[in-house]
């Protein structure tokens, strides 16, 4: 039987894992999963049901009919869908952003998306990215990798991101919020994020994208002694 490899990716927000993660995948042939993007996705359907932040009651009812979906294009992009419904653009405003390290912070919905985490990791080789994959959803990982950068760094290309599509949010606005963010998902009692035992630490502050990709690139292929 061909052996699966699975990798983790964990980091703070901003740090590049989706778009470095991504490339990786592409690399190697592996599948690529953006937890992130699936907490965003709860988060989503907690703002449309007009739940009260915090609220881990409404949620844990509100997880029992949820219709969360992911689909892979050619290009190895992700894609989610709520109910049947592409949420993919949706999920990435700084309302949402909020919302998803809201709902994360709760362990009923770290519990209702382990499974599904971990039964991707099942089927085929994977590289997935978020906080606890190489603490709680692989610890038994191939290849750990905490990627992260400076808080102005990653605020720099926050910043540049949302300008891009459009939202108006000034830089002291957005700095706030990932150190925020960070220090909510540092703090919290279920599955914080922290550098995983064994994990490589991969600091993108002084990094291009391709040398952070080629960074990452040449870990995975000594720790699994295969080539990209
Ligand atoms: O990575 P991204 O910024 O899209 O993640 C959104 C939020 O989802 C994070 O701020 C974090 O609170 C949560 N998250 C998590 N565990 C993961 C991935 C994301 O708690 N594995």
């Amino acid at each position: 039987m061909e052996r699966h490899y699975s990798v983790a990716i964990d980091g703070p927000s901003g740090a590049g894992k989706s778009t470095i993660a991504r490339a990786a995948a592409q690399r190697f042939g592996f599948l690529y999963v953006d937890t992130g993007a699936i907490y965003r996705t709860v988060g989503l359907a907690a703002e449309r049901r007009g739940i009260a932040y915090g609220d881990s009651a409404a949620v844990g009812e509100l997880l029992g009919g949820l219709d969360i979906r992911l689909g892979h294009g050619e290009d190895g992009v992700q894609r989610e869908f709520l109910g049947g419904e592409d949420v993919s653009g949706l999920i990435r405003t700084p309302e949402i952003s909020r919302r998803a390290s809201d709902v994360s912070a709760m362990p009923a919905v770290r519990a209702f998306l382990l499974d599904m985490q971990r039964s991707l990791g099942r089927s085929m080789s994977v590289i997935m990215d978020g906080r606890d994959i190489g603490t709680v959803v692989l610890p038994d990982a191939d290849v750990k990798i905490f990627l992260t950068a400076s808080a102005e760094c990653r605020a720099e290309r926050r910043f540049r991101e949302l300008a891009a599509k459009g939202i108006d949010m000034g830089f002291d606005e957005v700095l706030r919020e990932i150190v925020a963010r960070d220090e909510h998902d540092s703090s919290r009692a279920a599955a914080p994020l922290t550098v995983a035992e064994g994990a490589s630490v991969i600091d993108t502050s002084e990094l291009t994208l391709a040398e952070s990709i080629e960074a990452v690139c040449t870990v995975i292929s000594e720790k699994l002694g295969v080539r990209p």
